[in-house]
Order: C-alpha cells, then structure tokens, then sequence
C-alpha cells in the first residue's frame, strides 16, 4: 500500500471560525473593556433581546450556563424533594444532574433509536403524583418530538422545560427550540453552535411572571437590591460573553446551513463509498429544521474504529458513552442493565465526526475513506 497523505481534521476547530469574524468580535470586546460594565447592563440585555427573536420566544434570561439555565427553572418552579421529574436516559450529564441537584428525583424514559430523543410513549407509563415536570432534550440538533409530548404534559398539567442547549435554531413545524416549554434552556458553551468564549447560557420562556422571577433569582432572589424576596444564586452571565454572544449570533444561520451541507456531503459520500447498512447507519433528519450540532452515525466495532480514527488524524468522539440512569451517582436510584435497551445501544454504536462549518470537502472525503479503508482492513 502507498503512503497516504494524513489530513488533520479536528472535531472543531474554533480558531477558524475566530478568525472569520475577528474583527468584529474584538471590537466588541473592546467595547466591554472600555465601558468597564461587566455584570448585566446594556450588552446582556440586547443579547437576550436578539436572542428572543431568533428563537421565537417573549422574554430571555442570559445565565451563567446551560447546566444553571436548567438548574434555575427548577428552583423557580420550586421543585425539590418528594419530586420527580422526568427526561431522557440519553443525554449530557448536566439534563439529570439538575435535577437530583435540587433535590428532586431524575426519572428516565429510554429514547426513540432513530432520533436518540426521549420516546413520547413510553412518557406517560412513567407519571406519577409525585411527577412535577418533564425535560426532553433536543439531542444533537434535532427536536424532540412536541407536539406528542405536549399532549400528555398537559393532559398531567407537567411544567415543561426543554434542554435546547445543542438545538438553537432547531424547529418542529414551525416552531423554535426552547419556545414550546414554559421554559427553554440555551448553551454557550465554547463548543456549542453558539458559542461564546467560557461559559454562559440563557432560559427562554412566554410567561411574564416566570421570566420575572428568572432575573431575580439569577441575582441571589432580589428583586430590588438587598431584598431577597427567594433563595437564588449568583446565576449571571457576563457582560462580556453576551457582546460576543450577540456577534456570532449575526452568523448562526450561515453556520447552521453549513452544517446541514456538510450532512449532505457526507451522506453523499458514504453511500458512494458503499458503507451504509453494512457498517454504518447514518442519522435521520426528521424534523424541519436540524441544527447537526453533531453528526452521529452508529458504527460496527464502534471503538475500534474510533481508535483507528484518531490514528489517521481524525477527530471524533462517543456522545455518551454510559447512559444516565448508569452512572455511578444514581447508583442508589437501582436501574439494572438492560432497563433501557435503546439508550445503552446508542451508547454502544454511536459516534460524532466532525461537522463544523469550516470543514473542507477534501477533509470530509478523508473522513469518509479513513472510514472505509477501516472496514477494508477489518475484512481482509
Ligand atoms: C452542553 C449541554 C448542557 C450544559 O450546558 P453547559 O453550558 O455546558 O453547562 C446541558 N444539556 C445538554 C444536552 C448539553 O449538550
């Protein structure tokens, strides 16, 4: 065999995307320097406006996260202990974390295995007097199934707060992320579509009241200062994320489209390379509008191929190697392997190539023959 030329294709590459909007960023940032306004103010009120629009929704609250964006609906809910709350088995840490966080009992629904999002029927099996509200996650870029969910949390009269940390822009119908719930949960995390340059995140919701309540308890519950009407926290997010926030939001649509073309491309490219159903099954657009936050494909020999990846200069990663209901700190919730079969094969199959929007097609075709020559090798 001939030596090959080894392409690098990271999973992400951030700079890229830096240096496409530098200018504009940094000018931003330098506003922020210059005014010394660095908590909430101007900027992160006309990040949350923007961000409002763009996802359909009445009101915004820029937080600190998308884990306190989660962790604050509940509290301003006042869900806590004798609680449960329901959500995906499959999913980030931080969808289940914040609920056992405050105080309440994470209850997991296994997923539909073509969309990996928590499967509407088997939702209301899983209700109880105890349930107070449901967090279906948007996994991957692509939404949960709504309209059904939202037929059974109604008829239950359930609080619905949507993880749409790796979904902006994502929509069901006509619909957006995050402005179908009471609440909806937003992410800038670096890596995220949206990201910003640390942590931040944002709860998007219609209700007046809640929205309200939200800006005070993300400032320790004071609806005026030193009158601490709640028991909140210090739940910001910076001045200096939002005006960067608010920048790349100008780009979003561009990058999501992107995404999009990049799934094309692959799709393209693994049926011309003949690997589909044989040893690789692809992912399903099913909804309108799918961010490809991730571009996940179920693999033969999942691992081995990973690890043959990362030889041939390929970044790729396992979104999430150990289901929720498994990991060690619901341990004492008792589920026993096998309990949700299609999240613990999701976890066994899966794996994400890289999908960012500044990926070359000469790299996505290295990706796709890498890939190929794996399955070549496995045979011979
Ligand atoms: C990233 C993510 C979160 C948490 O967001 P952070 O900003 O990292 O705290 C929550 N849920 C899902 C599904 C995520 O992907």
């Amino acid at each position: 065999m001939g030596t090959r030329v080894m392409l690098k294709v990271p999973l992400l590459d951030l700079k890229a995307q830096y240096q496409s909007i530098k200018n504009e960023v940094d000018q931003a940032v330098e506003e922020v320097l210059a005014e010394q306004q660095f908590i909430l103010g101007p900027k992160v009120q006309e990040c949350e406006d923007a961000i409002a629009v763009y996802s359909q929704s009445r009101f915004a609250c820029g937080v600190s996260s998308g884990t306190d964006a989660l962790l604050i609906s509940l509290l301003n809910e006042e869900i806590g202990a004798g609680d449960e709350v329901i959500t995906s088995a499959y999913s980030f840490f931080a969808t289940a974390g914040s609920i056992a966080r405050v105080g309440a009992k994470p209850v997991f629904v296994d997923i539909d295995p073509v969309t990996y999002n928590l499967d509407p029927e088997q939702l209301e099996e899983n209700i109880t007097s105890k349930t107070k509200a449901i967090i279906p996650v948007h996994l991957f870029g692509q939404m949960a199934e709504m309209g059904a969910i939202q037929k059974i949390t109604q008829a239950h009269g359930l609080i619905v707060i949507e993880d749409a940390a790796q979904a902006l822009g994502a929509e069901d119908g006509a619909r957006r992320a995050g402005s179908i719930g009471h609440y909806g949960c937003l992410s800038f995390f670096p890596a995220k579509n949206l990201g910003g340059f640390g942590d931040g995140g944002m709860v998007l919701t219609n209700d007046e009241k809640r929205h309200e309540r939200l800006k005070a308890l993300r400032m320790h519950g004071a609806r005026t200062k030193y009158n601490h009407d709640w028991l909140g926290g210090n739940f910001r997010l910076d001045a200096l994320q939002a005006a960067i926030i608010r920048v790349k939001l100008k780009y979003l649509d561009l990058w999501i489209a992107k995404r999009n073309e990049n799934a094309q491309t692959y799709n393209r490219l693994f049926e011309a390379a003949g690997l589909i159903g044989a040893a690789v099954t692809l992912p399903a657009r099913v909804r309108d509008r799918h961010t490809f936050h991730q571009y996940v494909i179920r693999a033969i020999n999942r691992n081995a191929l990973a690890r043959f990846l990362n030889e041939k200069g390929v970044g790729c990663e396992i979104y999430y190697p150990c289901p929720l209901p498994y990991q060690k700190c619901f341990s004492h919730l008792g589920h026993k392997k096998g309990a949700f079969p299609e999240s613990e094969k999701a976890a066994e199959e899966t794996l994400a190539l890289p999908t960012y929007p500044e990926l070359s097609e000469e790299q996505m075709e290295y990706v796709v023959k890498t890939i190929a020559e794996f399955y070549q090798s496995c045979a011979a």
